[in-house]
């Protein structure tokens, strides 16, 4: 097992297969206009496979394919297919805005998919509208029945902004209740791309707990045995559970085991990273399997990123990137980077 030096281990990859979007939810994608990755640099099926490949001979044992939006890459089911075939993954998973789902979540059930995250902030088509420039809500709980009845298991991310869809808690309870979908509600992060973040937006983990323990009473925390889960698992007295990424106000870092490959072959050790490392060079240029898995594993050895605590150091913390420091880079975006 390869760790880095906070003892880390190498133990999940998150792919983003396209930076592009169908969506423009204010804390991701707020802006008019995008710097995208050329599209000569994007990776191709098979020098995804092969680079997913060669991290799972590392130890990497769970990938989730993710965007920009992931369903907006043409044919995905055919690369979730070639990862499926993959010996060392034991869990495939994918997260997704749900708008393209209902049509494919029975192509990717067969091609070997395990498991499906929908992001879905609210419950309101029209506060749709305001929180992502989409009309398209319909689609998306056509997405969340689609991938039901094809089998998948379900979770359900919300990032909880104050004044925007704090109102909708116990709502989104209900609906992942009624779905047999299990909730994560997310901070509001500042990370590269939320440009309009502020302290004052996010709805705290302890906030979260106080709105449903006043609905529901008592809330439990409940053991996962998976330290490096970026998620903490409740559970409510009716045995109804629920998560909540805390990235914000009480950071994971500690145990981090993930990294992230943007879809231009750039490998990433942090969301918050400021750089990341070129790994579609040597792939193209003909380095072997050996000496990829070496470039991969020695780097992940002299780890020691720590973006979110660092973060919770910062004074009148404020957007991590302004819009200039994001088109020099956009390989600084959530969008890229795939969340
Ligand atoms: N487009 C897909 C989707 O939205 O599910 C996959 C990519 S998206 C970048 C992955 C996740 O990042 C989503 O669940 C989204 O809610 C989350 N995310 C994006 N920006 C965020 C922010 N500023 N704070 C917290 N979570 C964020
Ligand atoms: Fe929203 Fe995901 Fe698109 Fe970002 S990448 S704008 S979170 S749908
Ligand atoms: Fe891992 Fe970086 Fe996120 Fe911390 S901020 S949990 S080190 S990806």
């Amino acid at each position: 097992m390869i760790t880095d030096r906070l003892q880390r281990p190498l133990g999940s990859l998150r792919v983003s297969v396209t930076d592009r979007c169908n969506l423009r939810c204010r804390y991701c994608m707020p802006e008019q206009e995008y710097v995208w990755l050329p599209k000569q640099s994007i990776l191709t099926f098979e020098e995804i496979a092969r680079l997913v490949g060669i991290f799972t001979s590392l130890g990497v044992g769970k990938v989730r394919l993710t965007g920009g939006e992931p369903l907006l890459r043409h044919d995905l089911a055919s690369l979730t297919a070639m990862l499926a075939r993959i010996a060392g993954i034991r869990d495939l998973a994918m997260t997704t805005n749900g708008l393209l789902l209902a049509r494919q979540a029975e192509p990717l059930r067969h091609a070997g998919l395990g498991r499906i995250t929908v992001s879905l902030d609210t419950l309101r088509p029209t506060r749709m509208q305001d929180l992502a420039r989409s009309d398209r809500h319909a689609d998306v709980l056509a997405g969340i029945a689609a991938a039901r009845a094809a089998g998948f298991p379900l979770k359900l991310n919300t990032v909880v902004m104050r004044g925007v869809n704090e109102d909708e808690l116990v709502d989104l309870i209900e609906f992942g209740r009624a779905h047999d979908a299990e909730v994560r509600f997310i901070e509001y992060m500042d990370v590269g791309g939320a440009t309009g973040w502020s302290a004052a937006q996010v709805f705290s983990q302890r906030e979260i707990l106080e709105v449903l323990s006043a609905r529901y009473g008592p809330i439990t925390p409940v053991a996962t045995g998976d330290s490096s889960a970026p998620a903490e698992r409740f559970r409510l007295p009716d045995g109804a559970t629920f998560g909540i990424v805390a990235s914000t106000t009480a950071p994971f870092c500690r145990s981090c085991d993930r990294s992230r490959l943007t879809a231009d072959g750039t490998w990433l050790l942090c969301l918050y990273a400021e750089r990341g490392i070129d790994l579609r060079e040597p792939l193209r240029s003909g380095a072997s399997d050996a000496e990829l898995a070496e470039l991969i594993a020695s780097t992940w050895r002299g780890r020691t990123d720590r973006g979110a605590e660092e973060r919770l150091g910062v004074a009148q913390r404020a957007p991590l990137y302004q819009v200039d420091g994001l088109r020099a880079d956009p390989h600084r975006e959530m969008h890229t980077r795939g969340g």
